[in-house]
């Protein structure tokens, strides 16, 4: 007798939705894991139930979009087994390790989709670990989950679309938005249109936000760079420097990123292959245009394996759904083709308009380099660059594992998350070797802060004189 399917999918964003949607179309009922407490993931996240904020305020151009989503969720609930406030922090064997509420359990799964998204990424600068510096999507999860500002003259500094979005997301509520820094160039960006087409109405809403900022008289630095966040206590001015030299703001908050970068840590777990994309300029895990993974029965969706955006993502986890009902052999592959032919062009497009994103949008330059070696990178463990460059000099690392091991960079509570991407180039620039060659940090369990908690088993051979006490 063949054992019943048990599929399971982290992550309830946009990609990890549609998966469920399409595997219980297909009659399964997968377990749905993730650590938020409702779904729809980062750009669809819900405020609290006790906030009273309309879909156009909360999600503004994809207010339908993310109404969608979150009401095909919403009739899902019955059919699968919803699992919020769960964190997923360790796989082995065909389980996963969970972790829900301080206590911890194993879930068995026969076949597994991953769709936990991305983080932010971040490139360091002096002053950036102050109270007031935010990571953009932290910034941006501040307003949207909590109708908070993270301060009331801020700065937004970095790259990538968020910056812009976010600025404007912050002033249309009324915050003070002080200056938007992008380290690309306007020229650069021009430069990346006709890719950026094949996206049309996303290019549009991005033109929308520069014009609107522009309009409302909000400065817009192109080609700066954050040199330092001035405080005792917390973030008093920034100095940010371009082309015509050193300036400086005052501010009482800093938001900063340089796109995002894939949750991958799941994957490198499980054993998955990795590849280095050129456009993202980072180790990605290896899939079909399925999403199928190099491990049978293991799918990626979203940008949890590549930065693509939300649209993207809903395609994507359609397309991991199909593929894995197809390995399955749940239905003939001839009843679906069309469908994954059609998810698989729509991707397609969505590559083009990724190409474009990269030239528009470009780390300052010569970050590493221009890095002062007092500037922290590992926060968790106080790394700075100087202690990086120091090492990879000394003990002749060329690989940023072995950085990690004789540095601990990227050792601490966040894994290398925030200062993988930096340790990396920062590596790369001293050894004057490409960031592909000095390779990515490997994920480690718990991928994830997790508590010390008492566990059950413990807990069931505690003496019963104890348990009186
Ligand atoms: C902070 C942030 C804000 C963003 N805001 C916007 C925006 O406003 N507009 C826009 O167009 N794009 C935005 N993006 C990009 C956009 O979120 C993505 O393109 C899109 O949401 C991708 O969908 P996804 O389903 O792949 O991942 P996500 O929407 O990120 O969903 C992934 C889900 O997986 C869960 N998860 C991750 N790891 C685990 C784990 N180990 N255990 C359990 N659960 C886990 C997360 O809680 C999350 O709900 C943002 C990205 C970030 C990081």
């Amino acid at each position: 007798m063949t054992q019943p399917l048990k599929p399971v999918i982290v992550g309830a964003g946009p990609a990890g939705i549609r998966a469920a949607q399409t595997l219980v179309a297909h009659g399964l009922r997968p377990i749905v894991i993730d650590e938020s407490a409702r779904w729809g993931g980062q750009i669809y996240r819900q405020a609290p139930g006790n906030f009273a904020r309309s879909s156009k305020q909360l999600y503004g151009f994809d207010a339908r979009k993310a109404d969608a989503i979150l009401s095909a969720m919403d009739s899902l609930l019955s059919k699968v087994d919803y699992r919020p406030n769960t964190l997923v922090w360790n796989a082995e064997g065909g389980q996963l390790d969970m972790l829900h509420e301080g206590h911890t359990s194993v879930v068995d799964y026969t076949d597994l989709i991953v769709a936990t998204g991305a983080t932010d990424r971040i490139l360091p600068f002096k002053g950036w670990t102050l109270p007031g510096v935010f990571s953009m999507g932290g910034a941006q999860v501040a307003l949207k989950f909590q109708a908070c500002a993270i301060g009331q003259k801020v700065v937004f500094a970095g790259s990538g679309p968020l910056l812009y979005l976010v600025a404007y997301q912050y002033a249309k509520a009324g915050a003070n938005v002080m200056a938007v820094l992008d380290s690309s160039h306007f020229s650069q960006q021009i430069k990346a249109v006709p890719s950026l087409l094949n996206q049309a109405a996303v290019f549009a809403k991005g033109v929308y936000y520069l014009a609107w900022l522009k309009a409302h008289g909000i400065a817009i630095h192109h080609g700066a760079t954050p040199i330092e966040v001035m405080g005792t206590q917390s973030v008093e001015k920034l100095i940010w420097r371009n082309s015509q030299g050193a300036h400086e703001i005052d501010c009482d908050a800093v938001a900063t990123g340089y796109g995002l970068r894939s949750e991958s840590q799941l994957a490198d777990i499980l054993g998955c292959k990795f590849i280095f994309s050129n456009a993202e300029n980072s180790w990605i895990p290896q899939k079909d245009v399925a999403g199928r993974s190099t491990i049978q029965h293991v799918y990626f969706a979203g940008d949890g394996a590549g930065i693509q955006g939300a649209d993207a993502a809903e395609w994507a986890g359609e397309l991991a759904g199909l593929a894995l009902i197809e390995d399955r052999q749940l239905q003939q592959q001839k009843n679906h083709a069309s469908r994954t032919d059609e998810l698989a062009k729509y991707l397609q497009k969505r590559v083009a308009f990724g190409r474009g994103l990269s030239i528009a949008f470009q780390d300052p330059q010569n970050w590493a380099r221009q890095t002062t070696d007092d500037t922290v990178i590992c926060r968790c463990e106080e790394i700075t660059a100087g202690d990086i460059r120091q090492s990879a000099q000394s003990t002749g690392a060329q690989d940023v594992n072995r950085l990690k091991a004789m540095c601990r960079v990227g050792m601490g509570r966040c894994q290398g998350r925030m200062c993988g991407p930096a340790a990396a180039a920062l590596l790369a620039d001293c050894t004057h070797q490409s960031i592909e060659k000095v390779g990515r940090l490997r994920g480690q369990a718990p991928i994830k802060p997790i508590p010390f908690v008492q566990s059950p088993a413990l807990k069931n051979t505690t003496p019963d004189t104890e348990e009186a006490n």
